[in-house]
């Protein structure tokens, strides 16, 4: 049997499909078949080579948000992490990453390791080929995090939780978010409009949405937001005011950037209260820089958090937070465009632009 994925020809050029043989699968691994993925921002990084971290060149599998069924289990594979049992047939999420377990990061118990990516971007020639998401299948290794999806949710709803929810449920939890915090969640893309709802549901009293999009900050609305802002349309001078006021004069309590560009964090330190909190997660690609004045944060005793991937709890966590809540919030709504997979390249170009929600592929 063989299977097509897309394979990397380099930055900025078209991804070209390639028939590889299903591989055999080791008896702690899993192979799926996916459903459907997505296009994160980070992929958009890589595909244009932003930085160090983002030169992956060419011959690897892209994608790393997705969701697919069991399609072959190994022998020794009886259960996901919850011990719920597991069948070929069953709907999984799972971690894209693959934590080394031999490094600093990993002997603190933190998700930052740097080797977590390295099964990823090896050579899709070499077997088991299948290890990004753009692929009618992936091949799934032990130590990846992996739950049966909960039944009653759609692919739609469950394609952005790997990396999208799943990243934002972990920088909130680690930012901490505690009941009647004033929180303002710069940018209002797939990950910012996750943050509106997760920010309710954790008990913050207003919900502040940022954004230059019209189409973003209504949908953020429907997320939760108490209030959103047009960056376009209101300066920052007036934010700022607006902020103040909405807050005795204080200032936010937390500040949490999804926007992916530096200049949001130059703003964001001067607005929040003495000892608030800023929880970074957008701007992973390096190279591009702000001019912070660190004695703001000293002087006002702030906490800044960076953090990168999570930690396995988080993914039953994000699956039952969708499966219990679905009904709140308009979740099928972060997939704003929907394209085949043979279709990728097309999908890039309109993701690409910067005005879609999530592009997602179908396979
Ligand atoms: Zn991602
Ligand atoms: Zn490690």
């Amino acid at each position: 049997m063989q299977g097509i994925a897309a394979v990397s020809l380099g930055p900025r050029k078209e991804m070209v499909f390639r028939e590889f043989p299903l591989p055999d699968v080791g008896p702690d691994d899993i192979l799926v078949r996916v459903r459907r993925s997505n296009i994160c921002g980070s992929d958009l990084h890589i595909w244009h080579g932003h930085g160090p971290e983002f030169t992956q060149g060419e011959g690897f599998v892209p994608g790393h948000e997705m969701v697919g069924e069991v399609f072959r289990l190994g022998r020794r594979v009886k259960t996901d992490v919850l011990g719920q049992r597991l069948e070929e047939g069953d709907r999984i999420a799972y971690t894209y990453f693959l934590p080394c377990g031999n490094c600093a990061a990993c002997m603190d118990g933190s998700p930052a390791c740097p080797n977590r990516s390295d099964h990823w971007f090896q050579d899709a020639g070499e077997s088991p080929h299948f290890r990004g998401a753009y692929g009618e299948y992936y091949y799934l290794r032990r130590g990846q995090t992996v739950c049966k999806v909960p039944p009653g949710l759609s692919n739609s709803e469950v394609s952005p939780v790997n990396c999208a929810l799943c990243q934002v449920l972990y920088g909130l939890d680690q930012i901490g978010v505690r009941l009647g915090d004033t929180i303002i969640v710069q940018g209002a893309g797939g990950l910012g409009l996750y943050a509106c709802s997760l920010a309710k549901e954790m008990g913050a009293g207003q919900v502040i949405a940022f954004d230059r999009l019209e189409s973003r900050l209504e949908l953020a609305r429907s997320f939760g937001a108490d209030l959103t802002v047009n960056i376009e349309s209101v300066n920052r001078k007036t934010r700022r005011e607006m902020i103040l006021d909405l807050t005795r004069g204080q200032g936010a309590d937390v500040v949490a950037e999804f926007a992916g560009s530096p200049l949001p964090v130059e703003e964001g330190v001067h607005l929040l209260r003495q000892f608030g909190r800023y929880l970074w997660v957008g701007n992973v690609a390096p190279g591009r820089t702000a001019a912070l004045d660190p004695a703001i944060s000293v002087r006002s005793g702030h906490t800044i958090r960076g953090v990168i991937a999570y930690a396995p709890w988080v993914l039953p966590r994000a699956l039952d937070f969708l499966a219990r809540r679905g009904h709140a919030y308009p979740f099928e709504q972060i997939i704003s465009h929907t394209f085949p997979l043979t279709e990728l390249n097309e999908a890039f170009a309109l993701a690409d632009e910067g005005k879609a929600i999530r592009v997602s592929l179908t396979s």
